[in-house]
């Protein structure tokens, strides 16, 4: 929550101080690269639209750069750590950094792929979060699915991924994660990172994304599976017509040439031309001719 103090933030010398003492050897394998810019956590809080009302879940909180800056702004952050050890140094980081909210935060050791609302102690409306890298998209596609709860979502993820989430129909980079992404909610780019605010330093620069939810084909869980069954199939045979890329999934080519035409989709046409609706229409084509699907998230 705000007061009139400029949040204490972690800087260089103080990721320093922490990792030395913690002996961290940041691992690739968990996707460990650390801010130490003020500047940085502060632009993702900005971009994030996050408030005084809002439960924020942060995933990879690490050694508590971000943490500090959500907690200058939102009302509560419940941050979600697999590394038992960096876990276990947060709440002394935020006493020590940030007295006056510390009762604000909660931290469960927990795999973000696999954690679910019950695990938490809050409700989160917000999720903001420095992704690790090797998980970013399961994991974001994860939280949106199993928090309905969450409004907002502000990540930072690779550039090229980030790029994929906010492609639009049409291009060489609209593939599944942006398709996916978009039933949920808009999805924008919200701004670039350099590699030097981290430790250890990236190979590759970092994007911002931001996903506002709006939930316009609903909530039921089972439209969501039909609907991600197509678009992994469509995308499976990128390269193909959706009439010959969606043969087994529909069953037979000319099956599949009867549902795109009842969606009302030109079934000459390739996957990364159709956009969200158009997958939701044909997943409803299948499902009016009595056709199961297996789930796919
Ligand atoms: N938020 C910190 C920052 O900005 O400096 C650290 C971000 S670092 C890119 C990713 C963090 O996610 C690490 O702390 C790592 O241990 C954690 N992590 C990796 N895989 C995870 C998972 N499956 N669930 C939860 N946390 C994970």
């Amino acid at each position: 929550m705000t007061t009139d103090q400029p949040p204490r933030l972690l800087g260089p010398a103080e990721i320093r101080a922490l990792a030395a003492e913690l002996d961290v050897r940041p691992t690739k394998t968990l996707g460990q690269n650390f801010v130490h810019d003020a500047n940085t956590v502060r632009r993702i809080v900005a971009a994030s639209g996050i408030g005084a009302d809002d439960i924020v879940l942060e995933v990879g909180p690490g050694l508590g750069s971000l943490t500090l800056a959500l907690l200058a702004e939102a009302g509560r952050v419940v941050a979600v750590e697999i590394d038992r050890k960096l876990a276990a140094r947060l709440p002394q980081t935020i006493a020590e950094f940030a007295p006056d909210q510390a009762r604000n935060f909660d931290v469960v050791t927990a795999d973000a792929l696999a954690v679910m609302p019950d695990d938490l102690p809050q409700t989160p409306t917000a999720l903001v979060a420095n992704l690790p890298y090797n998980v970013a998209v399961p994991v974001l596609l994860h939280l949106m699915a199993e928090f309905p709860t969450i409004r907002t979502a502000l990540v930072m993820v690779q550039a090229e991924v980030a790029d994929r989430l906010a492609a639009s129909p049409g291009g060489r980079i609209y593939g599944v994660p942006s398709v996916k992404a978009r039933f949920y909610g808009d999805v924008a780019r919200a701004g670039s990172i350099g590699t030097q605010v981290f430790w250890p330093e990236p190979k590759i620069q970092s994007g911002l994304v931001r996903i506002d939810r709006r939930d316009a084909y609903g909530t039921d869980r089972d439209l969501r599976t039909r609907t991600f069954a197509a678009i992994d199939a469509a995308f499976a045979q990128r390269r193909k017509t959706m009439r010959a890329a969606l043969a087994s999934w529909a069953g037979t080519a000319a099956q599949a040439e009867e549902f795109l035409r009842t969606a009302d989709i030109d079934p000459s046409i390739r996957g990364e031309r159709l956009d969200v609706a158009d997958f939701v229409r044909l997943a409803q084509a299948r499902k009016d001719a009595g056709i199961d699907t297996g789930a796919s998230r």
